[in-house]
């Protein structure tokens, strides 16, 4: 399969990193999402990124404009029908993307794969409102996407060694490292790390040291580049919920179970950078 274009729903810190990399890899990159104002802050976002490559000298001034001529904002799925692989990032809610699955699959030509960027949510379980499960896949990037050189791949029960395999090239091609993982909660990534970043939420509900502290520790202790409330900070406070939720009901395991303090900080509306304040401040 030729890839031209690439559709990204959602516009949040994922999906414009993704959008951008994607853009800047020479692929016509439709970028939507259901709030307007989502996809005019992610093309500033790219645009200020872009700029900071340019600054250091990774890119040149006429790549950024043929980046920024290669993106396409778009606030109507119809623009599907115009692409060969769609990237889903939008919030980590089984329902919402439900929903988009099957619109991608109702508007995306017949060939055309569909990916989920889903931290923790059952590609198989997306794969299954779709009529064809075979051609939908997990493309797991990291944050943020720019920077970070994983992708976890993600195959459902149902995805196909031809879908795998144009996910596998299409990662290296974006200048990213695939790691392959099967279709369990939380993949390795977020199974792995959410357990981290919860205890250390405990760490601090239960007053055992600050939050400077306990990142402090990490960072200086175990060489990690940032602890692991800022990091959480950086992932945003409701998308630690809600894998950690998913990772719960997955497993039935008491040891997922959320830390209280990382409720009520969501419930306040303190979600990390992108609201301002999290465990720590930020503006
Ligand atoms: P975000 O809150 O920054 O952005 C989510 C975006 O989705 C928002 O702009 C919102 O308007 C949009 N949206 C919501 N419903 C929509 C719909 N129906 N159609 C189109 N757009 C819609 O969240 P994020 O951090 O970018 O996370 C997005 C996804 O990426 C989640 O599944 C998350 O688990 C996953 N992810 C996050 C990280 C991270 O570090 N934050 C890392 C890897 C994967």
């Amino acid at each position: 399969m030729e890839i031209k274009t690439i559709m990204v729903i959602g516009a949040g810190q994922m999906g414009s990193g993704i959008a951008q990399v994607a853009a800047q890899s020479g692929f016509t990159t439709i970028l939507h999402d259901v709030n307007k104002e989502a996809v005019q802050r992610g093309l500033q976002g790219i645009q200020k990124s872009l700029a900071k490559f340019v600054e250091k000298g990774k890119l040149s001034a006429e790549e950024m404009e043929a980046t920024l001529g290669r993106l396409q904002p778009c606030d109507d799925m119809a623009a599907a029908a115009d692409c060969q692989i769609a990237i889903e990032a939008v919030v980590e809610n089984m329902n919402v993307k439900a929903n988009i699955f099957r619109e991608l699959d109702r508007l995306a030509p017949a060939d055309a794969i569909l990916a989920s960027n889903t931290s923790s949510l059952p590609i198989t379980e997306i794969a299954a409102v779709t009529s064809r499960p075979e051609q939908v896949i997990g493309m797991h990037f990291m944050n943020p996407v720019p920077l970070m050189k994983l992708v976890e791949i993600i195959r459902g029960l149902a995805t196909s060694d031809e879908t795998y395999e144009t996910i596998e090239a299409l990662s290296r091609h974006l200048g990213k490292t695939p790691a392959t993982c099967r279709d369990v909660p939380g993949f390795i990534s977020n199974r792995v790390l959410q357990v981290m970043i919860n205890e250390a939420v405990w760490c601090l509900y239960e007053g055992v040291a600050t939050a400077e502290d306990i990142d402090m520790i990490m960072k200086l202790g175990m060489n990690h580049p940032m602890g692991p409330l800022a990091l959480a900070d950086l992932i945003g406070l409701d998308t630690v919920l809600a894998i950690l939720e998913v990772l719960q009901a997955g497993y039935g395991d008491p040891k997922y179970r959320p830390c209280p303090l990382l409720r009520q900080y969501v419930k306040a509306g303190w979600l990390g950078r992108k609201s301002g304040r999290g465990f720590y401040r930020y503006g």
